[in-house]
């Protein structure tokens, strides 16, 4: 649809998502000197309010970068050339993060997952518990893995982890869960935690965080590969200052310090709450409709966005195209190896239960109007759920 188009467009996709309005208008405002003494007060803000969002008193690191970026610095601090790493494969997201650390000449070794299931803390701790030799310096897992809608149990890795009593570290991709679905840095004992600003956090893509353990920060003094960008020790210095080594994203900063007084405003707990009940009135939509939720284990459902199984033989682009096309709303992509067999419904961020009931009309009239088999209740079904009492 053409940008003449009335009323608000429905950006359903999980991640970029609604950007409130109060956090555009504090972008739209004059950028200023990122060197002067009213950046040093907003800088001292974010950097410390950021942790409260981690939930961690640690260092977090603020990139001008998007979360493919945070990706890379959580390696490049950590690790040297050679470096065994080993990966859960959860879906997409987790293959890319592979990739990108076999590109900076990282070893990695992934446990197989089938795409429909987070990382299994035993997998992990069998395989560490075979590796005598401590060859495995890291182990990664994507906490919501974007693709799937499964969450990955984060303290049980930990967990894990220590009952074998592995020294490796641990690094968390929170990039689509931040903000949307409890995460604890310090209590879960992560190592490196990646995030990005354009999921759970409300901001337009362009800001990613690295929080940081002391044991990583230990790691980083001895760690080779080469970094000069994403060097934490080059950010930690101004950071407490309030300050950046390079021009940071003065703009998004605006946008980020809202974000977070609306997020701890509302409280955490109540915000993680409303995503898992917007989860779980999704999941009786789908179910009503006659459709598949993608994730298996009902333990692991996301609360910030629901992958939905198309029915054989019809094409979920096709479905996503329809959908667009007649009211003007946006559905995420199978990815990967989902490629049109599944869509995504988003339902993180500035979000509530009106939005959410259009969001699933809209789903319901587009299955009509493609022509795909389907119960039409599943709008019911969570009108339902959402006006219980
Ligand atoms: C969106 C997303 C990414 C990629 O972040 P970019 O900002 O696109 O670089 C990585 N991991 C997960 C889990 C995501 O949801």
């Amino acid at each position: 649809m053409s940008n003449t188009a009335p009323g608000r467009h429905f950006l359903q996709i999980p991640g970029p998502t609604n950007v409130p309005d109060r956090v555009l208008r504090a972008i739209d405002m004059p950028t200023i000197d990122h060197r002067g003494p009213t950046f040093k007060a907003l800088g001292e803000r974010v950097l410390s309010g950021i942790r409260a969002i981690f939930q961690t008193e640690q260092p977090v690191v603020i990139y001008p970068a998007s979360g493919t970026g945070a990706w890379e610095a959580a390696l490049v601090n950590t690790l040297s050339p050679g470096d065994l790493v080993l990966m859960y494969e959860s879906g997409h997201f987790a293959s890319l993060w592979k990739k990108l650390a076999e590109k900076l000449g990282l070893k990695t070794e992934f446990i197989a997952g089938d795409w429909r299931r987070a990382a299994d803390p035993d997998a992990i701790a069998e395989r560490l518990q075979a590796d005598g030799e401590k060859r495995i310096k890291a182990v990664c897992v994507v906490h919501n893995e974007t693709s799937t809608g499964c969450v990955a149990p984060i303290g049980a890795v930990r967990a894990a982890i220590d009952r074998v009593g592995h020294p490796a570290l641990l690094m968390v991709d929170t990039i689509s869960s931040l903000g949307s679905i409890d995460y604890r840095h310090d209590e879960w004992g992560v190592d490196v935690t990646v995030g990005g600003s354009q999921k759970g956090l409300m901001l337009p893509p362009g800001l990613s965080f690295n929080a940081i353990s002391q044991k990583a920060l230990a790691a980083s003094e001895g760690a080779t590969l080469p970094r000069s960008y994403w060097d934490w020790q080059e950010m930690l210095g101004p950071n407490a200052k309030g300050f950046f080594p390079y021009t940071p994203s003065t703009n998004l900063l605006y946008g980020l310090d809202v974000a977070i007084e609306m997020l701890l405003g509302q409280g955490l707990d109540r915000v993680f709450a409303r995503h898992a009940r917007h989860g779980e009135a999704t999941r009786r939509a789908v179910g009503a409709w006659g459709l598949e939720v993608l994730c298996l284990d009902p333990g692991q459902y996301s609360g910030s966005l629901t992958a939905v199984v198309m029915p054989e033989g019809h094409d979920a682009d096709r479905f996503r195209q329809v959908v667009l096309d007649h009211y003007d709303m946006s559905l995420g992509a199978g990815l990967g190896r989902l490629s049109g067999t599944v869509f995504r419904i988003g339902h993180l961020g500035d979000f509530n239960d009106l939005m959410l009931m259009g969001t699933l009309a809209g789903v319901e009239m587009g299955l009509a109007r493609a022509g795909v088999p389907h119960r039409p209740e599943g709008v019911r079904a969570a009108m339902d759920f959402l006006s219980e009492r």
